[in-house]
């Protein structure tokens, strides 16, 4: 049987800022302004996109830095350990009040998954910096009966494209990597670095903005490569 490994975000399920990146931390970046620690939401994004670029890697290591661990390191030089526990607390509920709400499913998911699944068997490869985000989202949307299994890097602590999410990954689906097409947004995480690791690989590339081919612009055009 051949398996399909998807990506999540802005692939399966679009996330508000789906063509630009990243999801924001603006919407919490008022609690730490409120709470005295920054003096304007601006200074603490700047912070954020600050301390993220020196901790984004470590080696060819990929180690997933969850949302709580990345604002204790960014708050916690500024404020009292009695002030930290309960901001960071505070953040986090924040997100998750306003994150879910910002997400839609990435036009034409569901009548791709539902002429695949009698032939493929599918997983979900994704980068998430909350523990058991990629379960919840898939739920949202009543998309996770599809796949046998939905892989979150917060949930092991690497992520894409550390070699060892693929691992991880394949051996979930007790597959050879030859008998998966990955199919992804990320041009390194989601094409090169499954390609490395022997598998045939898919870029769904709405932005037109890269040359890797197979590439696909819509989900209306997918058919999985397997040579
Ligand atoms: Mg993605």
């Amino acid at each position: 049987m051949k398996w399909i490994f998807f990506d999540c975000f802005n692939t399966l399920i679009d996330e508000a800022d789906a063509l630009t990146g990243e999801s924001g931390m603006e919407p919490i970046a008022h609690v730490p302004v409120a709470a005295g620690v920054f003096d304007h939401p601006d200074d603490f994004m700047a912070a954020y996109f600050g301390w993220r670029s020196s901790a984004w890697k470590d080696g060819n290591a990929y180690p997933e830095v969850t949302l709580p661990e990345r604002l204790r390191s960014l708050l916690g030089p500024r404020c009292s350990e009695a002030l930290l526990g309960p901001l960071v607390d505070e953040m986090i509920d924040t997100f998750k009040r306003w994150y879910p709400a910002t997400l839609t499913l990435t036009p034409g998911v569901l009548s791709m998954l539902e002429v695949l699944a009698p032939h493929y068997r599918m997983g979900v490869v994704s980068n998430f910096f909350l523990p058991g985000t990629v379960d919840e989202v898939l739920e949202q949307f009543h998309i996770r009966h599809r796949f046998a299994f939905a892989v979150n890097s917060a949930d092991i602590g690497f992520k894409k494209p550390d070699p060892r999410i693929y691992v991880h990954a394949l051996s979930l689906a007790g597959c050879s990597a030859s008998d998966v097409c990955f199919v992804g947004d990320n041009l390194e995480n989601d094409v090169r670095a499954p390609i490395r690791h022997g598998m045939y690989a898919v870029h769904f590339d709405r932005r037109h903005s890269a040359a890797a081919t197979p590439r696909i612009a819509s989900w209306d055009e997918f058919e999985p490569v397997f040579s």
